[in-house]
């Protein structure tokens, strides 16, 4: 300090003075301007976090500083990101599976913790079902855009909302309700079209059924894991962990199934008939159904963990 007295010519307790006045004075914070473009900085135009750190820039430049440098290192983050996507892929998964079994746990917990219907309390059998079956009016009034982990957040976060709106199902229970089960297949095949000259609902439902049924006749009527025969529950699974790659051949729904049959069941993949349960149960434990281990990591009790 006595360097810069002498450097201005001044004695020290002139010097001391003078700073004390330079910082306490309100005139001389008025006058304080924007390095960039000399705006003058008051409350409007500064931000107390460059306030704290002395840096006399507006807030315009600030941001307009903060945008030139993201777009100038874009591309190199860019690539930061990929490859430490591939090279911790393993750490990425981990961290996302148990991710979403937290809050599938916390979800359920909060919604009743087992099934209505059967009062199965295994969480891979187990998800939240919509009491009035509106499940995809919900998805568009609620501006949740889809199923699965966002539904879990929503629950967690509105949770007297959702226990008016949901309820803990098993998936047998769940798709049993779904898509035309309850249609009688011994009644003949309703119009393609209704008398406004639309396409038919109960059509739909029919044909989804029959092709379904095709297929369920020539792979079992029962579970070939846990020998459930209610036909309401059952589905076609693919044991060796393939189903997505079959799907984007022969597509999805009532298509999958009538594809199938017309090609006469001749597939390279293998299919066999599963419970929804048992399918849905595998394809959250590794392609495993938990049937078939004693304690499966999921079933473990799972303390979340705070990313
Ligand atoms: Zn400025
Ligand atoms: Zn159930
Ligand atoms: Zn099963
Ligand atoms: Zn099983």
């Amino acid at each position: 300090m006595r360097l810069y007295a002498q450097k201005r010519g001044l004695t020290l307790e002139e010097f001391k003075k003078s700073r004390k006045h330079r910082r306490s004075s309100e005139e001389l914070k008025i006058k304080l301007a924007c390095r960039n473009c000399d705006a003058l900085l008051n409350d409007a135009t500064w931000w107390p976090s460059c306030r704290k750190r002395r840096n006399y820039i507006c807030i315009t430049c600030m941001s307009l500083n903060a945008a030139t440098s993201q777009n100038k290192h874009r591309d190199k983050r860019a690539a930061h990101a990929k490859i430490y996507r591939v090279t911790n892929e393993l750490k990425m998964k981990t961290y996302a599976t148990s991710y979403r079994k937290g809050i599938k746990i916390e979800a359920l917990a909060i919604i009743g913790g087992k099934c209505v219907h059967c009062e199965e309390t295994r969480i891979e059998f187990l998800t939240a079902g919509h009491k009035n079956n509106d499940g995809a009016e919900w998805l568009r009034l609620s501006g949740v855009k889809r199923h699965g982990g966002t539904t879990y957040n929503w629950i967690i976060r509105n949770t007297d909302l959702a226990n008016m709106i949901f309820q803990v199902e098993c998936w047998n229970y769940n798709c049993s309700k779904q898509y035309g089960r309850e249609v009688d297949l011994t009644k003949p095949r309703p119009h393609r079209k209704n008398a406004e000259g639309h396409s038919n609902p109960e059509y739909l439902k029919y044909n989804h059924q029959y092709w379904r049924a095709k297929c369920l006749d020539h792979y079992g009527w029962a579970c070939m894991c846990c020998d459930d025969a209610d036909s309401k529950h059952l589905t076609l699974g693919h044991p060796n962990k393939d189903g997505g790659r079959h799907r984007k051949m022969i597509g999805e729904g009532t298509s999958k199934f009538r594809r199938l049959c017309k090609s006469g069941f001749n597939t390279p993949f293998k299919i066999e008939t599963q419970c929804y349960n048992c399918n849905m149960g595998a394809a959250v434990n590794a392609g495993i159904c938990p049937h078939k281990i004693k304690d499966s990591l999921l079933t473990a009790p799972f303390v979340p963990q705070a990313p």
